[in-house]
């Protein structure tokens, strides 16, 4: 301690709450406790990371790998329509027309016999904020050698980014499961084609996992209970799953609809992402069309977190009801 730690205001002692500050001139430490209690610092915004619920017999986890802010949802979403129409749908849900949230959801399924993990996230690597999965898994009780099963919707960099570490295999204990022909498609028309970059990452993170890897077909069964169905649009294999246990049902509908808003009220809107755009608005008004005649449960994967919800039919389209108790009970 020196004489001129003692001339700081104490005002300055308690700034932020902090219990201890450093003295730029000459680098000296001075230690002190407020006597009074003091507002702590602010922490930034926290979300929760991950979120449980049964279904039948089976537990269904979902986890955040990350949320990325960014420009839009314009043109991304409503690529074919005209900003001034998209800003007006999205402020008349609430939503500022000049930037959005994209969230990113992994999900676990505890079947009693396997633990099914569907897509990966951004992995090791992605920029800040994303490739949390392994924390996320961790905080909710998992541990990456427990996956016996890796399920991926699609070939896309944010669901098959944490495939593969720095060491090799992510899930070790793991066998792999993917749509046919959305493999195909990436392994062998994509390269070559504007996708190659993305064809380059699936040769990376996919490829060296397809000796453990099943390919399914429409209608194709990852275990007893969770079924693939046909999606195409987004990418050329895309695949959703339905899971089924004890009469109770949802479904997993990944990339269809891809902003709770723009993508499932103007399902015919184009989006930049989907690869064929017809197929992909066709896709959307089937899946939802049916989630909604059915009234069930859907998890899709950019949906706002924890990604649960249900859809009625609205207009041309569907109206995102985010699911609440129903799932406790
Ligand atoms: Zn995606």
């Amino acid at each position: 301690m020196t004489a001129e730690t003692f001339t700081l205001d104490r005002r300055h002692l308690m700034v932020g709450a902090l219990s201890s500050i450093t003295l730029a001139s000459g680098g000296l430490m001075a230690t002190t406790t407020s006597a009074r209690a003091q507002a702590p610092e602010m922490l930034g915004a926290s979300k929760p990371g991950h979120y449980r619920f049964r279904l039948g017999t089976f537990e269904v986890t979902t986890l955040l790998d990350g949320l990325r802010p960014g420009d839009g949802p314009h043109p991304i979403f409503g690529a074919n329509q005209s900003q001034e129409d998209v800003a007006a749908l999205l402020a008349a849900n609430f939503l500022p027309g000049e930037r959005f949230v994209n969230g990113f959801t992994p999900v676990l399924v505890n079947t009693g016999t396997d633990l099914v993990l569907f897509d990966t996230g951004f992995g090791a690597g992605a920029p800040e904020g994303l490739g949390r999965l392994a924390a996320q898994m961790q905080a909710a009780g998992y541990t990456p050698e427990q996956v016996t099963i890796v399920v991926l919707t699609h070939l896309h960099g944010d669901h098959i980014g944490g495939l593969m570490g720095p060491d090799g295999p992510t899930f070790p204990n793991a066998r792999y499961v993917t749509g046919a022909r959305e493999y195909d498609f990436w392994t062998k028309t994509a390269p070559g084609t504007q996708a190659a970059d993305a064809a380059k990452n699936v040769e990376a993170k996919v490829v060296p996992l397809a000796e453990k890897m099943t390919f399914l077909e429409d209608g194709g069964s990852v275990v007893s209970g969770i079924t693939a169905e046909a999606a195409f649009g987004h990418t050329p294999g895309h695949m959703v799953y339905q899971l089924e246990s004890e009469g109770r049902r949802l479904m997993l509908t990944a990339d269809t609809a891809n902003h709770y808003v723009v993508s499932l009220q103007r399902p015919d809107w184009e989006v930049r992402f989907d690869a064929d755009k017809a197929a992909a608005a066709a896709t959307r008004k089937a899946v939802f069309g049916q989630i909604a005649a059915d009234r069930i449960p859907f998890i899709g994967y950019h949906m706002p977190f924890p990604a649960v919800g249900y859809v009625e039919p609205l207009g041309e389209g569907f109206r995102w009801v985010p699911a609440t108790y129903q799932l406790d009970l």
